[in-house]
């Protein structure tokens, strides 16, 4: 992990062939005339004793809810067969890592109430299909983590069943009192509901009583359920749903210090089990509050306020508040272990929340360019629209153009999808080089191509145009410049500026990626002072809306 620190410094160094004896005879970039009386030198790589980073920084995740993925036998519920059966499409896309929203036997719909953790949902198959997935997925080298719900079962598990009778087996594996302690939870809501002469406490539903964490018998069995999932199932780690309601202080219900104490306990058993698993954690609140957990309780948390200003930056086109939430960001997380992504389950999908196919580009390209591990919530490649009820924004995946399902069943599906899959689905875009999924191929592409995106410096530039959203990534010889337009408008005055001392000089730039740029703009390097900085650097004359331009530095 990078310190803060070092996110602003030394973030160049010498590309394979830069230095005094390039190749052919000729003159290095730095040693050129105008480069030496003007740009600082490259200082050497990074240093050969810096650790290797985990395998889930490389990866571009993907969140796929199984029912609504493929349907393998047209009973119109999506299945794990129907997943096994589009993994080539993942793995086209460059999928690395893959979020199975809950697939453990459960009361609901979506999954997040839990019936037998050690039993996959019928709904969508058998331990045997689980299996075959997690070794068809690793054939094509695409990891499995799945849901872990440990903060609430559902309340027809056997253990609440069980617990329902005090002094049972059970009793105290959920929160009780014998007297209505009356007070709400943190926003106000009911959490004490009846029971019998009793109350149990519920953060999130009537139907879905807490577990009672600070119980170590309950502990010791989750841990075992989770080495079950790591060992018999060959899961490569977890996504631990509403991490911050774990363990209750009274009327302090988010964020205890217990809650803490819980999960470094839990990481230290599941790495114990599996020691590169990775945990990822949903921590619903402020970076600062979600950075907090981060690497003790669990390897990263999504960043939610950060994903709220990539839409809104995307939405309003404008890349202030943006750069000012990823600053933050980086400097809380102290690198950049933390998970990003657009939107997840349950919020409001991103075409329907811009509900304009530009912006969505642009938003695309802030997530993939993203310092944060990137998750893809399922059907955003493509612009699939939802917005609330939940049912509705995780609809059926659209296959195909024809047909009353897109290809996702051939019975009737468990949930409509929504309308225009006749243009929103995965065949028609894979032969659309202009798509949104093309948009999504080559920015992960971009990605495998440049560690410094994965795993480098980040510096942030500022620009003269409110609209113009940009940065260069540096990790060793591998110099990366992103340069994005969140606006509607084209720009040409958008000059970008380098404040603190923090590259070395520049020789050429070449084109990486264009998404909305002429193909036919020659891009100028930046022209580095002495101190390492630049001004009024416009690559390219126009930006044009919604437009990407990605440029490597030599
Ligand atoms: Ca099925």
């Amino acid at each position: 992990m990078l310190a803060a620190a070092s996110l602003l410094a030394a973030a160049c160094a010498p590309g394979p062939t830069a230095g005094p004896t390039g190749p052919s005879g000729s003159r290095s970039p730095e040693t050129s005339p105008v480069a030496v009386a003007t740009a600082p030198p490259c200082p050497p790589g990074p240093a050969a004793s810096q650790a290797p980073a985990p395998w889930w920084q490389d990866a571009v995740f993907y969140e796929v809810f199984v029912r609504s993925f493929a349907d393998s036998d047209g009973d119109g519920v999506g299945d794990l067969r129907g997943l096994i059966d589009h993994l080539d499409y993942l793995q086209d896309l460059g999928i690395r890592g893959i979020w199975l929203m809950p697939v453990a036997e459960a009361a609901s719909y979506h999954g997040y109430d839990v019936v037998n953790y050690r039993a996959i949902e019928r709904d969508y198959g058998t331990v045997a299909d689980f299996r075959a997935l997690v070794a068809a997925a690793h054939t094509r080298g695409i990891a499995i983590i799945t849901d872990l719900v440990v903060n609430h079962t559902s309340i027809e598990n056997p253990w609440f069943q069980d617990a329902r009778r005090p002094g049972s087996v059970h009793d105290h594996w959920y929160v009780w009192s014998n007297t209505n302690p009356g007070y709400g939870g943190p926003h106000g809501e009911q959490v004490w509901y009846p029971e019998g002469k009793r109350f149990f406490y519920a953060q999130f539903s009537e139907t879905m009583p807490d577990l009672n964490l600070a119980n170590p018998v309950v502990t010791n069995e989750l841990e075992g359920i989770a080495r079950y999932w790591l060992d018999d199932l060959g899961v490569d780690g977890f996504r631990l749903d509403a991490i911050k309601h774990l363990i209750e202080d009274g009327q302090q219900q988010v964020n205890t210090p217990a809650t803490h104490e819980w999960l470094a306990g839990f990481h230290a058993a599941v790495r114990a089990a599996k020691p590169d698993a990775l945990l990822v954690g949903e921590v619903y609140d402020l970076t600062l509050i979600s950075s907090s957990y981060v690497p003790d309780a669990v390897d990263l948390t999504f960043d939610f306020e950060l994903a709220d200003k990539m839409l809104l930056g995307s939405r309003i086109g404008e890349a202030g508040s943006l750069a000012s939430a990823q600053r933050d960001t980086l400097k809380r997380y102290g690198g950049r272990s933390y998970a990003a992504f657009l939107t997840n389950h349950d919020q409001t999908r991103t075409m329907s929340s811009l509900n304009d196919g530009g912006s969505a580009r642009a938003a695309a390209t802030l997530l993939l360019t993203n310092p944060g591990v990137p998750f893809v919530y399922y059907g955003e490649e493509l612009g699939l629209t939802g917005a609330k009820p939940d049912e509705r924004i995780r609809s059926p995946m659209p296959w195909t153009p024809s047909g009353p399902a897109a290809g996702f069943t051939t019975g009737t599906p468990w949930e409509p999808l929504e309308a225009g899959s006749a243009a929103t689905n995965v065949a028609a875009e894979s032969t659309d080089p202009g798509s949104l999924l093309a948009h999504y191929r080559a920015l992960i592409q971009l990605r495998d191509a440049h560690p410094a995106l994965r795993i480098g410096s980040f510096v942030p530039l500022d620009s003269a145009s409110r609209a113009v959203y940009a940065f260069i990534a540096t990790l060793g010889g591998d110099r990366v410049a992103v340069i994005v337009n969140l606006g509607a408008e084209a720009e040409t005055g958008y000059d970008l500026r380098l404040a603190k001392s923090a590259t070395c000089g520049v020789a050429s730039v070449a084109v990486a990626y264009a998404n909305g740029v002429s193909a036919a703009a020659i891009p100028v390097p930046p022209a580095v002072t002495g101190d390492g900085t630049f001004v009024g650097w416009r690559p390219v004359p126009l930006l044009p809306a919604h437009s990407t331009l990605v440029l490597t530095l030599d």
